[in-house]
């Protein structure tokens, strides 16, 4: 879906030129295009058509209501992993019984709320937490429907800190320790075991892992039949990559095609957690150069975006590409893009070449996923504002956080 082209040497996404934006709503600022949310969606429903499934969004790629909002009325489920998140989905009018709820730190207070809620399932991640679960729900009345996030480790070839379903990570139970936990979870009375899950790693690029997974997961469900424990349900987790740069993502006509083969006969349904596949490249961060600091090693161009607004390149070396929003006729040359936030990790990107002068905008590309959600406030930076895109429509779906909301809250001693 190309949203993002040049109209008379302007960007533009979808109908809207990009420079409008930012005269208009200040900079930095997040733009998503509904039509390639949409299709990023669609894609995974027709990928996944001939076996039954359930696609339940990762809430934490990009939590914001509108982008909720629309998957939920396509049909999504969603993947929490925090009473917040399950707030959220609530309150752009997400459907309960669709959420499965992952995360290794569960509180009982989220534990209530989900059961409240009367969620689709609670994805366990170690004994203690089954016990905590089962005392929740028995001192609710309620009875909770489980599943093990278990941890084939296979080696998803993605960076470390994403890389999720290896024996030394802390996420799962190891799949070897599953039927005893299951036993377990069975012979208590306030759960009810009903599927399995398994999330191996984000931005993987290569599908060969998440088909290993999927068949160590067959697997252990066959066991577990065997052992008289039938489940409804096999979640796969999310994990597939998109391009930033040069990868190639895995095809996901091909991997709908090597789960129908694998589900075929079963009487489980799928399901899937996609996060980072279906918003990443639907979104994009625009920010304006303040300085362009030419030096004898480096020329920086230090641009009021920084690593608060989008901390990818400084938390995992993330790449995104970077282009100037218009055209200049001034020779290009080598930047490093830079926040003003005073730490030297506060880049966004390396020696890059920009034909641009100060005041000139630049867009930061396939920023949709891990980019608003994962902003802060470090150096009391307000976090920017979010426009939704519906081709030649604007909507503000989220206004710049104000000066007021940052300090709102806080007291003096005296
Ligand atoms: C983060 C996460 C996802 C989504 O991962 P993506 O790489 O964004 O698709 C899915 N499931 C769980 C349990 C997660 O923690």
């Amino acid at each position: 879906m190309n949203t993002l082209h040049r109209i008379d040497g302007r960007l533009h996404l979808e109908d809207v030129a990009l420079d409008t934006l930012a005269e208009r709503f200040g900079t930095p600022l997040y733009v998503y295009s509904r039509a390639a949310l949409e299709s990023a969606y669609r894609a995974y429903a027709e990928a996944f058509a001939a076996t039954p499934h359930l696609i339940c969004y990762a809430v934490k790629a990009n939590s914001s209501l509108a982008i909720l909002n629309l998957f939920a009325r396509l049909g999504a489920g969603f993947d929490i992993v925090s009473g917040g998140e399950l707030a959220r989905v609530l309150a752009a009018g997400g459907d309960a019984g669709k959420v499965v709820f992952s995360g290794v730190g569960k509180t009982a207070n989220e534990m209530r709320a989900a059961l409240d809620a009367g969620i689709l399932c609670f994805n366990l991640e170690s004994e203690s937490e089954l016990h905590r679960l089962d005392r929740v729900a028995g001192d609710m009345g309620k009875v909770a429907p489980v599943s093990f996030r278990v941890n084939p480790d296979v080696d998803p070839k993605t960076h470390p800190y994403i890389s999720t379903g290896l024996k030394e990570n802390k996420f799962g139970v190891p799949i070897a320790e599953a039927p005893a936990l299951y036993r377990l979870a069975a012979s208590l009375p306030n759960l009810k075991v009903t599927g399995v899950d398994c999330h191996i790693g984000s931005q993987l690029t290569d599908l060969s892992p998440l088909a290993d997974a999927a068949d160590r997961v067959l697997d252990l469900v066959d066991t577990l039949a065997a052992d008289g424990i039938a489940l409804r349900h096999i979640d796969l987790g999310g994990g597939v990559g998109i391009r930033y740069r040069d990868e190639t993502p895995p095809d996901l006509a091909a991997y709908g095609r090597v789960l129908a083969q694998k589900f075929a006969g079963r009487r489980e349904k799928l399901l899937l957690e996609p996060g980072r596949s279906l918003v990443g490249n639907a979104g994009l961060l625009l920010t304006r150069v303040e300085y362009l600091k030419p030096g004898e090693d480096k020329n920086f161009a230090i641009v009021d975006a920084a690593m608060n607004d989008l901390m990818r390149p400084a938390l995992y070396e993330a790449y995104h590409e970077i282009v100037a929003v218009g055209e200049r006729t001034v020779p290009a040359r080598r930047y490093d893009i830079v926040g003003p936030i005073c730490e030297t990790g506060d880049f966004l990107g390396f020696a890059r070449d920009l034909a641009i002068e100060e005041g000139d905008l630049l867009a930061l590309l396939s920023a949709g996923a891990y980019g608003m959600s994962m902003a802060s406030n470090y150096n009391s930076r307000p976090r920017a504002a979010e426009i939704l895109i519906d081709k030649n429509e604007i909507h503000l779906v989220r206004e710049r956080e104000t000066l007021d909301q940052l300090l709102a809250g806080e007291r003096l001693v005296y």
